[in-house]
């Protein structure tokens, strides 16, 4: 596995790999691989001839310096499972690489900014818009993977693409989970036994929620019960609970259509570990 740190270095050689004719895929992350990202990876492996895995925590898409100081970080273990993953290239620049001055550019991503992750963490996707154009200038992949835990993010980045004419398709992967039903995040780390209990819960109450709407009670009704399950839930303090279109977010009436692909994502803290999930129903690929 070729590793890089340098921008400059990462494009010679992916340069020279392009002109062998061979397709790049790109998995940004974080880090603190799990097996969600694992899902990723195999899917880029599966549908190119070349994998590339980014590992940078973009301070630019925090706006709590507590969280950005807590994000686990492993650099040696995350090598070492890409390396046992037969990754073929980890871009693993430091902040002065990837921002050499404060980046005065900022997005205004619309109407993702006042809805859901938009509201409660402000400046958040200007952040992600900015680290993914660049990764996506620097890398030039024909496909880029990112997962559906993150739909807002993934709806997001398929706007960027098509917005500013990236020529990179969007593969949105499903959400990879624990036996118990706890989406798999970098965060769950740094949640205790007795906490990840509580966390469990978070897609239990989806699933209560899905199954509402598919015997039919309305929107504001599952949305209603959705809410009092989680303020049943001691320790977990829920910050959004909103049952909207999955393919952009957008308020549903009370009656959608038969063929709406409903969004139901959350919000809460489980502690002070900020955790987020969604379920998506029926599952289609988004026409953005
Ligand atoms: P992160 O390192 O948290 O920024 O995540 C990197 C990418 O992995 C993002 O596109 C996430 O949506 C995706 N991802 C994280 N957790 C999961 C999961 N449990 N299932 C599927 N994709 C995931």
């Amino acid at each position: 596995m070729k590793k890089f740190n340098s921008i400059a270095s990462l494009r010679l050689y992916l340069d020279a790999q392009r002109q062998e004719g061979l397709e790049i895929g790109l998995v940004p992350t974080m880090g603190a691989l799990h097996a969600g990202h694992f899902e990723l990876i195999k899917r880029s492996q599966s549908e190119n001839d070349l994998t590339v895995v980014s590992v940078f925590v973009n301070p630019a898409q925090f706006n709590n310096p507590e969280d950005l100081q807590k994000y686990p970080r492993n650099v040696e273990e995350d090598l070492s499972k890409l390396e046992n993953l037969g990754c073929d290239a980890v871009f693993t620049p430091g902040n002065e690489e990837m921002y050499s001055h404060e980046a005065i550019l900022s997005f205004n991503v619309g109407y993702l900014d006042s809805i859901m992750e938009g509201r409660f963490r402000p400046g958040h996707f200007s952040g992600v818009a900015l680290v993914v154009a660049k990764l996506f200038n620097i890398i030039e992949p024909a496909k880029a993977y990112f997962g559906q835990k993150d739909l807002q993010q993934l709806i997001l980045v398929k706007y960027l693409v098509k917005e500013l004419n990236f020529q990179t398709q969007i593969v949105g992967v499903p959400i990879v989970r624990e036996e118990s039903g706890l989406a798999m995040s970098s965060r769950n780390k740094r949640l205790s036994d007795a906490q990840l209990e509580i966390a469990k819960n978070i897609y239990s109450g989806l699933k209560l929620v899905a199954e509402k709407l598919n015997t039919s009670i309305s929107i504001k009704d599952a949305q209603k019960m959705g809410k009092q399950f989680y303020a049943d839930v001691e320790d977990f303090e829920l910050e959004y609970l909103e049952i909207v279109d999955g393919q952009n977010l957008a308020a549903l009436g009370d009656e959608p259509s038969s063929d709406t692909e409903i969004a139901i994502c959350v919000a809460g803290f489980v502690g002070d570990v900020r955790l987020l999930d969604n379920i998506c129903f029926p599952l289609k690929d988004s026409t953005l």
